[in-house]
């Protein structure tokens, strides 16, 4: 069997960055053989300058909203995003499937392998049977009354079946966000996803903690355009947001905590005291989009908090690309070492997800695809101009 030979300025193991006489070798299928030195390697050396990663992984993502691309402005805040999501959902089919499929696309081509991705619908299902990328399927679903919450469940269980079907081992049904599952379907949804991984969307705006902590703030404003009366169900817990549900999620055996904005040390420390595994799957670019805001990520290095990466929907990005969220944290937080930003886009998300056999790392008998990041500054740092392209599929 032939082998393909793989050299730049530098390359990134899965835990470390290895200098230019590294070279990766793998077979015609892109599976791992070794990483070996340039003299051991001998002929047909491909030769790159920048940087060669395993493909990344974007735990976070709703491709079924791609075609909102542009369509909702920057910095509103998280409540006057969420009404105009609740409008804009109303596309064409076609139009719907055609972002969809572009967004894919745009994905595979900058470097993204593998994507955990909510769906409220099954629109997306025709797109990830071919095979393009890798998934894992979190059926998505919502409803603050605990009145509604029978019939949420059994409508998101029709989506979840129909994924199942194509995906048994990669397709769980997830609660929205603490302000819009009831105690009631939280119970429900618990009820299917033991040992499984789950994800919520966690205190991505103040007013989150707020709303839990007094019943005040923005969040009235979002019941009230819904015509939801909370008065006669709600009452505010004293606590945090995630100190007030994550008690009702008990049944994963791991959480993805995404976006994390607003979580605090005494969360962390509440955090630590489960029994669950926590993953904090961070999305700088759509925190900046949206709230013009970044979570505490030093607050999280410091923890030894596992991290990951998303790049959220279309709807609050201007592009899905695991690359442009480095760069956005890189810029805010230049003391974050690129080894570690690589390991939270490779490794940490293919554990995540499940997905590490194969995905997140050059180790031998892995198939995780090859990204060459280019136009590094002269100490191999990642600047504005860098571009990832994958050169070798997953
Ligand atoms: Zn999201």
């Amino acid at each position: 069997m032939a082998f393909l030979k793989y050299q730049a300025d530098f390359l990134f193991s899965g835990t470390e960055i290895l200098n230019s006489d590294a070279v990766l070798i793998t077979n015609e299928k892109g599976m791992v053989e070794t990483i070996t030195t340039a003299s051991e390697a001998g002929d047909d050396i491909q030769q790159f300058r920048g940087l060669l990663t395993p493909g990344f992984i974007n735990c976070h993502c709703h491709l079924e909203l791609s075609h909102m691309k542009g369509m909702i402005p920057e910095h509103t805040g998280l409540v006057d995003f969420i009404l105009n999501i609740l409008q804009l959902r109303h596309s064409s089919e076609v139009d719907i499937l055609e972002a969809i499929a572009n967004a894919e696309a745009a994905m595979k081509d900058n470097g993204i392998v593998a994507v955990g991705d909510i769906s409220n619908n099954a629109l997306t299902l025709s797109q990830k049977l071919r095979g393009n990328l890798q998934y894992h399927n979190f059926i998505e679903v919502s409803g603050f009354s605990p009145a509604i919450a029978q019939v949420r469940f059994e409508t998101a269980m029709a989506v979840y079946q129909a994924f199942k079907t194509h995906f048994p081992e990669s397709t769980v049904m997830v609660p929205h966000a603490p302000y819009s599952v009831s105690p009631q379907l939280f119970q429900l949804i618990d009820s299917v996803t033991a040992q499984h991984i789950s994800s919520i969307h966690n205190q991505e705006t103040k007013d989150e903690n707020l709303f839990f902590l007094t019943g005040e703030g923005l969040f009235n404003k979002l019941y009230q355009a819904i015509g939801s009366d909370i008065s006669t169900f709600f009452k505010p817990s004293g606590q945090n947001s995630l100190q007030t549900v994550i008690p009702q999620i008990q049944s994963p055996k791991k959480l993805l905590l995404v976006h994390d904005t607003f979580t605090s040390q005494a969360d962390i420390d509440f955090l630590r005291q489960q029994a669950q595994d926590y993953v904090f799957c961070l999305c700088a670019n759509a925190n900046q989009y949206i709230e013009n805001q970044l979570p505490p990520i030093n607050l999280f290095r410091q923890n030894n908090c596992n991290i990951v990466l998303g790049t959220d929907s279309l709807a609050s990005n201007h592009q899905l690309s695991i690359l442009s969220e480095i760069q956005t944290i890189s810029q805010y937080f230049p003391n974050i070492p690129l080894t570690e930003l690589l390991s939270w886009a490779t490794i940490n998300g293919a554990k995540a997800l499940n997905m590490a056999s194969k995905l997140g790392s050059f180790n031998a008998g892995k198939q995780p695809g090859v990204v060459l990041i280019d136009s590094l500054s002269n100490n191999g740092g990642i600047t504005t101009n860098s571009q990832a392209k994958l050169i070798l599929p997953a």
